[in-house]
């Protein structure tokens, strides 16, 4: 299994070199550009030696490429109309943003040491100091991870590069772990953990509530506006809010990995499966579920994120009826939960419980049930 991280320098350009990364950049728009009017014209061609083929001498000469670069703009075409062609949506891509794509050793390497990266632009390759999160230096200097590909951007200011390192790991083994962990995501606590003891964890989401609901008001206000300067407001206000909430999200997930570790050698941890929310989407601001879907989804990259690194495997399992399930008796039915009171009551076996316990409970036990089949399939 293989790990990989992104990492984002700052660089710190100096105007020539900012200069050469801007003619650079648009360089490569405009030869990307080029390119995918050749591979159109040619039935939306996706083959990669094919297309490199007609276009390669131009890419060097006319757009001044280097070798490597051009190879990569081929192949960023190609695979764009090999898409296409799979979508049955064939037009001319065009490419307006500016993204640049560098390989590593081909035409950047990262002196981590005295945090320098050395990348390719038209004519030669240029020295840039750079900053990184003192969270991310250690992936640098360590031998365990290996770099791959990186992606100049550009910034407001300059540019930034990001950084993808990897690195294999053994694949955890589910059938020695000791300790289950089931952990559930609700409104009133932002995360309630429970082990294989009963043992319980709540992540208290009161004062967060409180200021995601100042946050709301503040929108609201400034949607009502709705100038120019408003709608400025209004994104960076989405900002803030987005990195509180990942600010909250760390603290959340680390609270989970140490409860995990605390209840045995091996733990394992599972979460319900909310893999359908797509974090990559913009926040449509003003809905307030999608908001707090946004922060479950990412609670849970976050939590996979640094149990994998500590070799916790998590495992998925559906949220189906998690919160009306009796954890004793197995009865289901919606009444059992009183979501107003936030209590659980088993309307066969009068079974009582905190309700957002309950769901905890119930994800730990489908993971314990997908380990029990595992035990089966190896024994
Ligand atoms: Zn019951």
């Amino acid at each position: 299994m293989e790990l990989v991280r992104t990492l984002r320098l700052k660089l710190l350009v100096s105007p020539e070199q900012k200069q050469a990364l801007d003619m650079t950049l648009k360089a490569n728009r405009n030869a990307l550009n080029f390119t995918s009017k050749v591979a159109f014209q040619n039935g939306g061609l996706s083959a990669f030696k094919k297309l490199q083929q007609l276009v390669y001498k131009q890419l060097r000469e006319d757009f001044g490429l280097k070798s490597q670069m051009a190879c990569n703009v081929c192949s960023a075409v190609a695979s764009t109309y090999a898409s296409a062609k799979s979508n049955q949506r064939m037009k001319l891509a065009s490419f307006s943003h500016s993204k640049l794509v560098y390989s590593y050793n081909r035409d950047y390497t990262v002196q981590a040491n005295e945090q320098t990266v050395s990348i390719g632009t038209l004519d030669k390759r240029i020295k840039v100091p750079f900053l990184v999160g003192e969270n991310y230096l250690p992936y640098l200097l360590s031998q365990d991870w290996l770099f791959g590909s990186a992606e100049l951007v550009p910034t407001r200011k300059g540019y930034s590069l990001h950084v993808t390192v990897k690195r294999a790991i053994d694949e955890p083994n589910l059938t020695e772990c000791d300790a289950i962990i089931g952990v559930d995501r609700g409104m009133n606590f932002l995360a309630v953990a429970t082990n294989q003891d009963d043992k319980a964890m709540f992540f208290k989401g009161r004062s967060i509530k409180d200021k995601k609901a100042r946050f709301v008001r503040q929108r609201k206000d400034l949607q009502r506006k709705g100038t120019r300067s408003a709608k400025r407001k209004l994104k960076k206000l989405a900002g803030r809010e987005n990195r509180f909430m990942t600010d909250i999200n760390h603290q959340v997930a680390n609270e989970v990995i140490k409860f995990a570790k605390e209840s045995g050698n091996q733990p394992c941890i599972v979460l319900e499966d909310l893999t359908s929310i797509n974090l990559n989407t913009t926040v449509r601001s003003g809905n307030r579920y999608w908001r707090f879907s946004w922060a479950f989804a990412q609670l849970e990259t976050i939590i996979r994120y640094k149990a994998v690194t500590e070799g916790i495997p998590v495992l998925s399992v559906s949220p189906k009826f998690t919160s009306q399930k009796c954890p004793k008796c197995g009865h289901t039915e919606r009444t059992n939960r009183d979501k107003k009171n936030h209590r659980f009551e088993c309307r066969k076996c009068h079974y009582k419980l905190n309700d957002d316990l309950v769901g905890a409970r119930n994800i730990r036990d489908r993971g314990r049930e997908i380990r029990h089949e595992n035990e089966i399939a190896s024994a």
